[in-house]
C-alpha cells in the first residue's frame, strides 16, 4: 500500500498516507550528534557480537530504571532492530512443525512469517475489538500444550494500540505456571509510546524473568527506525544461542549507532516523552474525527500510533461495477477514490480491519477521516 501511495504521489496526487509503521519525527539532534562524534573519534570497527559492553551495561541499568528488570549484561544481546531480536529467537529456539509458537491476535506481521522461516507453527489466539483488542482467558488457555515453545504479544501493540496490564499479565503467567517449557517473548518496542497509564513489563512479575525474553530497541521512542537498533533481555542460555546464530548471520550491529543508543538511554528523555504527548494528541484528534464513521467499529487506543477499526459493515458494498469483499478491497477503493492509504488487517490477522497509523500531523488526520467518510457515503 505504501508503495502504491508513493506511485500515486509521483503523479501529483495528493495522497494521505496512514500507512507507515514509523513515526514521522526525525532523530532527536543530542543523539545524531553523538554518532557523529562516535565515527569521528574512530567508533567504526566490528564490535563483539552480543553489543558493545557501554550499551549492554546502559541497557542492564534502562531495564532496572524502567522496567524492574534484573538483566546483567551478559543476558542482554543487541541486534539490528528488534525485528532481528525476534529472528534470532525463532532460529534458535524453533526447529519443525512440532515446535508451536503461541501469538495474540491482531499480530504485528513479521511474527508470522519469521516464525514459519524458523520452522515452526504458529498458533493464533483470536480477540475481538469490544474486549479492547485482549484475548480471552479461556482462548489462551485453550492454545496452549505441551507442544507450545514461546508466546508472543506486543504491548503496547502493533496493530490495534492494546496496552495490556499488570492484571492481564498476572492471567497469562497464571496460565503459564503448568507449561514450564513455554518462554514468553514480550515485544516492548513501544513502550514509550503509551498513554495514560504506565508500562508494565511481564517479566517483573514473581518468577517470570526467568522464563521472559524482553526485546525493545530505539527505532519508535527514539524515532531511529533507520539506525537499526534493538535488544533483547533474556535468560542466559538464550541469549548465548542468539549470539551464535547472530554471530554467523550479521555480527554486531553498527559501531556508531551503538555508540549514541547508549547515550540515548542514559540521556534526558524529553524529546522521547515530547513525541509521545503529540502522538496522544494525534490519537485524541483521529477518534473524534472517527466518530463521524459510524458504520465503523474501534476501541481507544492506549499507546503506539495505530488505531485498527473493524470495517465489516462496509463489505459487500459497491461503487459502480466494483464490488468491495475485504479490508484489501476496501483499502484500494479508499486509495483510489478518498487519496488515503491505509493498510489490510488481513497480514495482521484481522481480516475485518483496516489499520490507521496517525504517525503525520493533526490537520491531514482530520482531512483523511474526511474523505474517508465521503468515500463511503458513496458506497451503495
Ligand atoms: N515489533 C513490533 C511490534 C513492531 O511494530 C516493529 C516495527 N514495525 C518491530 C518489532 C521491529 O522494530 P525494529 O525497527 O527495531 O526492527
Amino acid at each position: 500500500m505504501a508503495q502504491k501511495a508513493r506511485e500515486l504521489t509521483a503523479q501529483s496526487f495528493d495522497i494521505i498516507n496512514l500507512s507507515l509503521g514509523e513515526p514521522d519525527f526525525d532523530t532527536p539532534q543530542h543523539i545524531k550528534e553523538k554518532a557523529k562524534e562516535a565515527i569521528d573519534k574512530g567508533n567504526t570497527k566490528y564490535t563483539p557480537v552480543a553489543g558493545t559492553l557501554a550499551l549492554r551495561e546502559a541497557i542492564s541499568h534502562k531495564f532496572a530504571r524502567d522496567n524492574r528488570l534484573k538483566y546483567s549484561p551478559d543476558e542482554i544481546i543487541v541486534s539490528n532492530g528488534a525485528k532481528q531480536s525476534f529472528a534470532n529467537l525463532c532460529n534458535a529456539l524453533l526447529s519443525n512443525e512440532e515446535d508451536e509458537v503461541v501469538i495474540f491476535a491482531p499480530y504485528w506481521v513479521s511474527y508470522i512469517e519469521i516464525i514459519k522461516l524458523a520452522g515452526g507453527k504458529p498458533v493464533v489466539v483470536p480477540s475481538r475489538v469490544e474486549d479492547n483488542y485482549k484475548p480471552k482467558a479461556s482462548d489462551i488457555q485453550k492454545s496452549i500444550n505441551s507442544k507450545t515453545r514461546m508466546l508472543v504479544f506486543s504491548s503496547p501493540c502493533n496493530p490495534t494500540g492494546t496496552v495490556f496490564n499488570q492484571d492481564d499479565f498476572e492471567m497469562i503467567a497464571s496460565i503459564l505456571s503448568d507449561f514450564p517449557q513455554v518462554l514468553v517473548v514480550a515485544d516492548e518496542i513501544y513502550e514509550f509510546i503509551i498513554f495514560e497509564q504506565n508500562h508494565f513489563s511481564i517479566g517483573s512479575l514473581p518468577g517470570m524473568q526467568e522464563r521472559t525474553a524482553t526485546i525493545n530497541g530505539f527505532s519508535k521512542g527514539f524515532s531511529m527506525t533507520g539506525w537499526r537498533l534493538g535488544y533483547m533481555g533474556a535468560p542466559k542460555e538464550v541469549t548465548n544461542a542468539c549470539i551464535k546464530i547472530q554471530g554467523q548471520y550479521t555480527s554486531g550491529a553498527a559501531s556508531f549507532t551503538q555508540f549514541a543508543g547508549a547515550y540515548a538511554l542514559q540521556s534526558d528523555l524529553s524529546s522521547t516523552y515530547a513525541m509521545c504527548k503529540a502522538f496522544q494528541n494525534r490519537r485524541d484528534v483521529l477518534i473524534d474525527a472517527m466518530h463521524s464513521i459510524e458504520q465503523w467499529s474501534f476501541n481507544k487506543p492506549q499507546g503506539a500510533f495505530y488505531l485498527l477499526p473493524n470495517v465489516r459493515n462496509s463489505f459487500g458494498k459497491r461503487f459502480g461495477n466494483t464490488l468491495i469483499q475485504t479490508a484489501e478491497d476496501l483499502a484500494l477503493y479508499l486509495l483510489h477514490e478518498a487519496h488515503v492509504a491505509l493498510v489490510s488487517g488481513e497480514a495482521f490477522g484481522a481480516p475485518d480491519c483496516l489499520r490507521i497509523s496517525y504517525s503525520l500531523n493533526e490537520d491531514k488526520i482530520i482531512e483523511a477521516v474526511r474523505r474517508i467518510r465521503l468515500a463511503l457515503d458513496k458506497l451503495e
